[in-house]
C-alpha cells in the first residue's frame, strides 16, 4: 500500500469515528480486534445500501423472493457444504515474534511487491518514451518485467498445487525459498504450516459435548439452499428463480485488518439463482452484467471497478468472477459472482436424504437445478462508498472542507433544515417545514453556530441538501436549497421543497436506471 493510500484509509477511519459512522466495538474496554459498531449516521447509510440491494433484487424481479434464515443451522449443514472439512486457512507462526500469519497471505503480499516492481518499470518506461509508449509491447518484451512475471506465475502454481493437494509443506518451502521474513521480527524462523478452521463453534444447550457443537454461519448462502424446496413449493416458483437474503456471517479470520474490509462479524447480501442445467453460463453472464450495472448506477466512478475472472476455479464451480473495487489499499474483491453447478443442492440431498429437485413439466422429469450466486459484503460496500465519497476540498475563499459525496439516495440524511438565526420566528417556521418533510425524508434540524459551520457539518456527513430559512421566507414563503457538491444555492417556494428533494434523493431514481 502506497503511503498516500495508507493515509487516506487512516483519514477515513478517523472521519468515520468523528462523525458517527463507525466506532470500534466496545471501545470503553479498548475495543475488540476487527469488530466495529455502526453509529447514528453509519446505520442510516448501511440501511440505505441494504434497501438499494434488496429492492433491486426482490422488488424489481418477479422471480426473485427473499428470506431471513436463522444464524444457527443444523450442524450437518456445514458438513454437507464442505465447511467443516475444507473452510480452512493455512497458518504459520514466526518463532521469534510469536506472530501468526496466513501462509497464503504472506505469499500474496510477496506477489503484490513483485507487481509493484512491474508497475514501477512501466511508469519509468512511460516517462522515458512519452507519447510513443506502447505498454502492451513493453510488458511482453522487457526482460525485467518478464522475469518478475515468471516468478509470479511460479509462486501461483506452487500455491495452487499446495492448496489443492493439501500439501502444506510446499507452502512452507516456498516461504523459505523466497526468503520471506516476518514483518515484526525480521527473522525467517518459521514453524510448520497448519490448517485452521474459520468457523466459530459454540454449544447448544447446557451439555458441553461433541454432539452439541453448532456453528455461527460463515455465509448466508446455506440458509438459502436448505430452504430451496420450501420456497419453491410455497411460492410456486418455476425455474429460473432466485432467493435473496441479507444477514450476518461470522468467520474467525486470522488476518483481520483494513478496517471494515475484513471483519470477524460482517453482513452479506447474497442471491442464489436456480436455473436449468446447461443454461447456467448464459445466466452467469447476465448476472455479471446486472451486478456491474447496479454498481455503476451509483456514480462512484467507472474507473474504480474492474472484473477479475477466476482462472483457478473451486472444484464445484464452472465459472467465477469478482467485481473488484479500488479501495484505498488497492483493487480488492467487493463482490463475487459464481456458477456453482449443483454442488450445494446435491450435497444437501446426499446428507439429508431429502429430494431437492425441481419437476420440469416441459421435460416431464425432475432434476437438481444449477445455481448462479451473487454475493457481496454489505460492510465492504459501505467502505467502497466511503472511500469514493471522501474529499478534502479547498473552497474559493481559501477555506477547507471535508465532504462526503455519497450518492444522494443513500446518504444518512436527505436534508438539513437550518434557520439562519435563532430568533425572529425563523426557528418556528423551520420546525413547521421540518414537520412537513419528516414523513418522507430523514431530515435533521440544526440552529447552532453560524450558517457556514452548519453547512460544513452537513458536508462532512454527506447530506445532499441544506434548506435554509431566512427573513425572506417569512415574507414570501420561499427557502434556499443548497446543493452539497456544487454548493450552488437556489431559491424555491416552500411548497416545492418536497418534490425537489424527492426528485434528487429517491431510491426510485437509482432503481429506474437499472
Ligand atoms: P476474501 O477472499 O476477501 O476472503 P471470500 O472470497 O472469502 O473473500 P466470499 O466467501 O465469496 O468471500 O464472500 C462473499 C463476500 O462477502 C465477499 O465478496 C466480501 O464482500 C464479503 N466478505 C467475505 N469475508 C468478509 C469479511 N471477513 N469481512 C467483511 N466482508 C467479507
Amino acid at each position: 500500500m502506497a503511503k498516500d493510500d495508507n493515509n487516506l484509509l487512516k483519514k477515513i477511519i478517523a472521519h468515520a469515528k468523528e462523525y458517527g459512522f463507525i466506532f470500534p466495538s466496545s471501545e470503553i474496554y479498548d475495543g475488540l480486534a476487527a469488530t466495529y459498531d455502526y453509529g447514528q449516521n453509519g446505520v442510516e447509510l448501511k440501511n440505505n445500501i441494504r434497501q438499494y440491494w434488496w429492492k433491486a433484487m426482490v422488488q424489481l424481479h418477479e422471480n426473485i423472493v427473499g428470506i431471513d434464515a436463522a444464524i444457527f443451522m443444523h450442524p450437518t449443514t456445514w458438513k454437507a457444504s464442505g465447511h467443516v472439512d475444507a473452510f480452512n486457512d493455512p497458518l504459520i507462526d514466526n518463532k521469534d515474534s510469536k506472530k501468526r500469519y496466513r501462509a497464503d497471505v504472506l505469499l500474496e503480499d510477496h506477489i503484490a511487491k513483485l507487481e509493484e516492481k512491474i508497475a514501477k518499470e512501466v511508469a519509468k518506461a512511460a516517462k522515458r518514451f512519452g507519447d510513443d509508449f506502447d505498454e502492451e509491447q513493453f510488458v511482453s518484451t522487457n526482460q525485467r518485467v518478464l522475469g518478475y512475471r515468471e516468478k509470479i506465475d511460479y509462486i501461483h502454481n506452487k500455491m495452487k498445487e499446495a492448496l489443492s493437494t493439501g500439501n502444506l509443506q510446499v507452502l512452507r518451502d516456498l516461504i523459505i525459498e523466497l526468503e520471506i521474513a516476518c514483518p515484526v521480527s525480521g527473522s525467517r524462523n518459521w514453524t510448520d504450516v497448519r490448517q485452521f478452521n474459520l468457523m466459530f463453534a459454540t454449544e447448544l444447550g447446557s451439555v458441553a459435548d461433541e454432539a452439541n457443537i453448532i456453528y455461527l454461519r460463515p455465509e448466508t448462502a446455506q440458509g438459502i439452499f436448505v430452504n430451496f424446496l420450501n420456497v419453491q413449493k410455497t411460492g410456486r416458483m418455476k425455474l429460473p428463480f432466485g432467493i435473496a437474503q441479507v444477514g450476518k456471517a461470522f468467520r474467525n479470520e486470522i488476518v483481520a485488518r483494513q478496517f471494515i474490509f475484513r471483519m470477524r462479524e460482517f453482513e452479506q447480501m447474497e442471491m442464489q439463482y436456480f436455473v436449468k442445467p446447461g443454461e447456467e453460463l448464459q445466466f452467469y453472464e447476465e448476472w455479471k452484467a446486472k451486478r456491474y450495472r447496479w454498481h455503476q448506477v451509483l456514480g462512484l466512478g467507472e474507473e474504480n471497478y474492474r472484473f477479475h475472472d477466476h482462472i483457478n476455479l473451486a472444484h464445484y464451480a464452472n465459472a467465477a468472477a469478482d467485481i473488484e473495487f479500488k479501495f484505498p489499499m488497492g483493487f480488492k474483491e467487493l463482490e463475487g459472482i459464481h456458477s456453482r453447478t449443483d454442488f450445494d443442492l446435491a450435497a444437501h440431498e446426499k446428507y439429508s436424504g431429502k429430494k431437492l429437485q425441481f419437476f420440469d413439466p416441459q421435460e416431464n422429469r425432475s432434476y437438481i437445478p444449477y445455481v448462479i450466486e451473487t454475493s457481496i459484503g454489505l460492510d465492504r460496500m459501505f467502505l467502497a462508498i466511503l472511500s469514493a465519497a471522501y474529499r478534502e476540498e479547498t473552497l474559493p475563499g481559501g477555506s477547507q472542507r471535508v465532504v462526503l459525496r455519497i450518492p444522494p439516495a443513500l446518504a444518512p440524511l436527505q436534508a438539513a433544515v437550518l434557520p439562519l438565526v435563532k430568533k425572529d420566528g425563523l426557528p418556528e417556521k423551520a420546525r413547521q417545514i421540518m414537520a412537513g418533510l419528516k414523513y418522507d425524508f430523514n431530515v435533521q434540524y440544526d440552529e447552532k453556530d453560524a450558517i457556514g459551520r452548519r453547512y460544513r457539518r452537513q458536508d462532512a456527513i454527506g447530506t445532499p441538501y441544506c434548506i435554509t430559512i431566512d427573513h425572506q421566507t417569512l415574507e414570501d414563503d420561499t427557502v434556499t436549497i443548497r446543493e452539497r457538491d456544487s454548493m450552488a444555492q437556489q431559491r424555491v417556494p416552500v411548497a416545492e421543497v418536497r418534490a425537489t428533494l424527492a426528485r434528487h434523493t429517491d431510491l426510485t431514481g437509482l432503481l429506474r436506471q437499472l
